[in-house]
């Protein structure tokens, strides 16, 4: 695969990761579907080199010697026209309802309903380290972001966006996809990236998350075993680790969260349709 850097030098944070925007050739367009944890595809000239959206840059791809800016629409944004920005043209493009399936539980012992502050205190600091990464707009080139491979195979037992209410009160709806596969599954690393956080949280368990690049970042939750540290570059198909049920988790499976301009999307859209397209063998990845 060709990339093409437009510049190199910049060092300004903001304006240095605008800068580094890359190109791929041959990419697969994800599914453009424009609602609240939604993905909109949007075509900008050939000449284009930089894209945003609200304050942060947008990945830019090449398809059939179009170029498209994949814009992440975070779960909480409104519906109605919204606006991407490049260095040559602005685009409104519209942000449609879309109404996530609802699940309302009821359960009595109110403590797992609620944390303790100290475990709230807990949270909120692994969250802080979170956002941290998925602010990232690094240069590192590694994949074409939507020739994903499913990170696990098994059945869906919860998708993206579900709102949930425990005893009437809301929680923050579902951010990523759940997999459920069985105890002890390997869990591949779903495209070429580097390890930016590994980590055991209140809620996410034994975490992965990975880098892919130009502002792609997953995460992989409730592992039972990590198999990469920080810093590893991991290749699309490699072991990240096993499928457990650490963290606030039921039952084994793994949670698979994809951001975008630091949105968190829909999984479904990048994943291939079949989940055994591109899946590389074991053979194949030893
Ligand atoms: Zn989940």
């Amino acid at each position: 695969m060709r990339l093409f850097f437009t510049n190199t030098s910049c060092t300004a944070l903001l304006f240095g990761a605008l800068s580094l925007l890359t190109t791929f050739s041959h990419a697969d367009l994800p599914q453009d579907s424009r609602r609240a944890g939604g993905i909109a595809v949007i075509e900008v000239s050939s000449d284009t080199t930089t894209a945003s959206f609200g304050d942060r840059p947008v990945v830019l791809v090449v398809e059939d010697h179009k170029k498209y800016a994949i814009v992440g629409l975070p779960i909480t944004i409104q519906t109605g026209v919204h606006l991407l920005n490049t260095d040559k043209a602005h685009f409104d493009f519209s942000v449609a309802e879309y109404a996530y399936p609802e699940q309302r539980l009821t359960i009595t012992d109110q403590s797992k309903v609620a944390p303790d502050p100290e475990q709230l205190a807990r949270y909120q600091r692994e969250a802080t380290e979170q956002a941290i990464v998925y602010k990232k707009f690094s240069a590192i080139q590694t994949t074409h972001f939507t020739k994903f491979i499913w990170p696990a195979l098994g059945k869906i037992s919860s998708t993206f966006g579900f709102k949930r209410f425990f005893n009437g009160e809301p929680r923050a709806p579902h951010a990523g996809l759940d997999i459920a596969a069985g105890f002890g599954t390997v869990v591949l690393a779903p495209a070429n990236g580097v390890v930016v956080q590994t980590g055991d949280y209140f809620f996410n368990g034994q975490t992965v998350m990975i880098d892919h690049g130009q502002g792609i970042v997953t995460m992989l939750c409730h592992l039972s075993r990590i198999d990469v540290k920080t810093g590893q570059t991991v290749k699309q198909g490699g072991v990240i680790g096993l499928v457990g049920k650490t963290g606030r988790a039921t039952g084994p499976h793994l949670h698979f969260s994809v951001s975008l301009n630091n949105a968190r999307v829909d999984p479904l859209l990048v994943l291939p349709k079949n989940q055994n397209d591109g899946q590389v063998t074991t053979k194949d990845i030893q």
